[in-house]
């Protein structure tokens, strides 16, 4: 039930835009999408294939080629991305109560942090329009008189993957740089959540994109997805979500040789000191597993706790967990939301069962499906876990925490970088040597002393090994939206 001061989502796009039109799939196809709290059908939505696919890619090229688009000056492009910011802060309300109905996520939480990052991550990107310049390089007069400078201009036509924890937001860290940089567009969200970002392209032509730019197409990946990543029109793909998926779609952008990034999974180690201060460790462990019901790439699900703490904290962190209110999504008290597919409910309840199988680990709080309407997972933390154990080292993507003991920093830091991935990774102590110590020993593209869950657009976000290549946010991404044209001119 959504409380009468909430605005009630409704569903009112179920269409692909393309060329700025709302469209049905060209073979009528559609997909089912859910309420995770409830477990109910909300609307059918178009599934995109390849036919669809070929359409937006002819857009989006025309109006990078042609449009007016290609003509608009970089401060106008900046000028229509605040445009959008606004809308979407006119509009939050509403965006936060649909993202709700189709993540399961609770609404603290989505006007807490998705809708306000969303908003900002379009601002910040604006600023930059006007700002992404080339430069003049002093080259060797031995042969000729020169002038040699370099311009930055758009990469073309970009198809843009997307996951379902934070639909609205990773649509934003997405099209923010890639239209700042005045490349077009093909989005195409996540099939468990298309649902703001069909808004969010509505908002776009309101904010006076031209047809084209944007393009958002739904569907699954097999088809939707797979058709992007190998049209040969395509120049460049972005995608996030788990690292067996990059690995399919850069097998699959090879033969049209395709620019990639990725931003993918994690096992990120949060290492608490016995000197730490215990509220702020419990605090920060909480918010790092259980923010986003642990659907979260960048999810402290390693917890190792220095011996002589590890009991105080354990009781801490399991009494928390068993405080931690979890329920219906649109109750502003709701501190855990639903999972968001019954796949994904059923993945994380297997991994609980085999925590409980693995002898050593003992489950100290959750270990359950909550209630029997929805798909609710207790916040789980198991105890006694080593590193070697599979739900130490696979990554859950669930509410589901290990902690692990340790007794010295070197042995620590060796154990955090034992996993396959390098995300994110955390560190609580009082002592600086040792903040420091953890912060440039482990292999991680994020690193938290103290804190967890910190996120700006203007700080980079993005991973090592097996998390990814390259990053979201900052200025950074500006380079992997952008080809560097050098131009030498015979001065003589
Ligand atoms: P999950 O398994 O958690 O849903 P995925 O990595 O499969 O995570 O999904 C992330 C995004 O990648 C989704 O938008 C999905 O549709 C898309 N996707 C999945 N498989 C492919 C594929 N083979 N090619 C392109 N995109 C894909």
């Amino acid at each position: 039930m959504t409380p009468a001061t909430l605005v009630q989502p409704q569903v009112k796009l179920t269409q692909h835009l393309i060329d700025g039109q709302w469209c049905d799939s060209a073979d009528g196809k559609t997909l089912e999408t859910f309420n995770p709290a409830t477990a109910e059908m909300i609307a059918n939505v178009a599934a995109g294939d390849r036919a669809d696919i070929d359409k937006a890619v002819a857009a989006a090229r025309r109006a990078f080629d042609s449009g007016p688009w290609s003509k608009m000056s970089a401060r106008d492009r900046g000028k229509l991305l605040y445009r959008l910011a606004d809308l979407i802060a006119e509009n939050a309300d509403e965006l936060a109560a649909l993202e709700v109905l189709n993540n399961g996520k609770p609404i603290s939480e989505v006007k807490g942090a998705d809708v306000p990052l969303t908003i900002e991550t379009f601002r910040y990107y604006a600023g930059w329009a006007d700002k992404v310049t080339g430069d003049t390089i002093p080259v060797d007069s031995t042969f000729g008189n020169f002038l040699c400078y370099t311009r930055r201009e758009p990469v073309g036509v970009c198809g843009q993957i997307i996951p379902w924890n934070f639909p609205l937001l990773m649509a934003a860290w997405k099209l923010g740089p890639a239209l700042a940089c005045g490349n077009t567009v093909i989005l195409k969200p996540a099939e468990q959540t298309p649902l703001t970002a069909l808004r969010l392209g509505e908002l776009a032509l309101e904010a006076g994109f031209p047809p084209g730019v944007l393009n958002v197409v739904s569907g699954f990946g097999e088809t939707a997805g797979d058709a992007l990543v190998r049209h040969p029109d395509v120049e460049k793909i972005a995608f996030t979500g788990e690292y067996k998926t990059a690995q399919i779609i850069m097998k699959n952008a090879a033969d049209t040789l395709k620019r990639i990034s990725f931003e993918l999974g994690g096992k990120s180690p949060a290492v608490v000191f016995a000197d730490a201060d215990m509220d702020l460790a419990v605090r920060g462990a909480m918010t790092g597993i259980f923010f986003n019901q642990g659907e979260v790439c960048c999810a402290g699900s390693r917890i190792f706790v220095e011996e002589s703490a590890h009991d105080e904290f354990v009781e801490r962190f399991a009494a928390a967990a068993n405080n931690h209110r979890l329920g219906d999504p649109f109750d502003p008290n709701t501190r855990q939301g639903a999972q968001v597919s019954k796949e994904q409910l059923d993945k994380v309840l297997r991994y609980i069962d085999i925590g409980k199988r693995e002898d050593k680990a003992t489950c100290v709080a959750g270990g359950s499906q909550h209630g029997d309407t929805g798909w609710f997972v207790k916040p789980t933390i198991f105890a006694d876990v080593t590193n070697d154990m599979r739900i130490a080292q696979e990554e859950i993507f669930g509410p589901v925490a290990s902690v692990i003991k340790f007794r010295e920093i070197n042995e620590v830091i060796r154990e955090a970088n034992t996993t396959m991935y390098g995300l994110a990774a955390a560190v609580w102590t009082r002592d600086i040597s040792k903040a420091f110590a953890v912060a440039n020993g482990v292999r991680a593209g994020i690193v938290w002393v103290n804190c967890y869950n910190t996120f700006d657009p203007a700080a980079p976000f993005g991973g090592y090994k097996f998390s990814g290549h390259g990053r979201e946010n900052g200025k950074g991404v500006l380079d992997m939206y952008t080809e560097t044209k050098t131009v030498w001119v015979n001065l003589d």
